[in-house]
């Protein structure tokens, strides 16, 4: 009955890592970003466009920008999530301060939790993440079939 209910998907070696800060967390992430370059040279890396700028322009590190977080680029990693093309997600989120784009927050982590992809909402998971064996290998992981489930609706519905 469950049968082709996920499909197993690969994360690459070699990731494609979204970065975001709110900004009360900016300088933690130029500073985590600097502490762990070695590492994140290794991969691809693109982020919202304050994050992404501040962090190219003090670390050096090659970063795509997308929009600023609160004109969409939230959205933009969430989309790009849905296409397969992010493969982790390090968001340093503030809890104390009331955000104008909350609502485009929620759908990021509610996207990644869908797509089981790792996301880091604080320094110390983040930590844990980047120092993950499996930053250096592939990794396999099931995922809810959207194919199937598009048929099953359209049939049933
Ligand atoms: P920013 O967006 O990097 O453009 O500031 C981050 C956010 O607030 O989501």
């Amino acid at each position: 009955m469950f049968e082709n209910e996920y499909i197993s998907l690969t994360l690459p070696k070699q990731k494609n890592i979204a970065l975001i800060a709110h900004d009360s967390k900016k300088h933690d992430m130029i500073e985590w970003c600097r502490n762990n370059a070695a590492i994140l040279s290794r991969h691809f890396l693109c982020g919202t466009g304050t994050t992404a700028r501040m962090i190219a322009e003090q670390t050096g590190l090659p970063i795509r920008g997308f929009n600023s977080g609160p004109l969409g680029g939230d959205q933009q990693i969430g989309a790009r999530i849905v296409e397969g093309k992010i493969d982790l997600v390090i968001f340093f989120s503030d809890p104390l301060e009331a955000q104008p784009h909350d609502p485009d927050v929620k759908a990021l982590l509610r996207i990644a939790q869908v797509y089981d992809i790792p996301i880091a909402n604080n320094r110390a998971t983040a930590d844990f993440l980047i120092t993950s064996e499996f930053m250096n290998t592939e990794y396999t992981h099931y995922v809810v079939n959207f194919k199937k489930n598009i048929e099953d609706r359209a049939r049933d519905l």
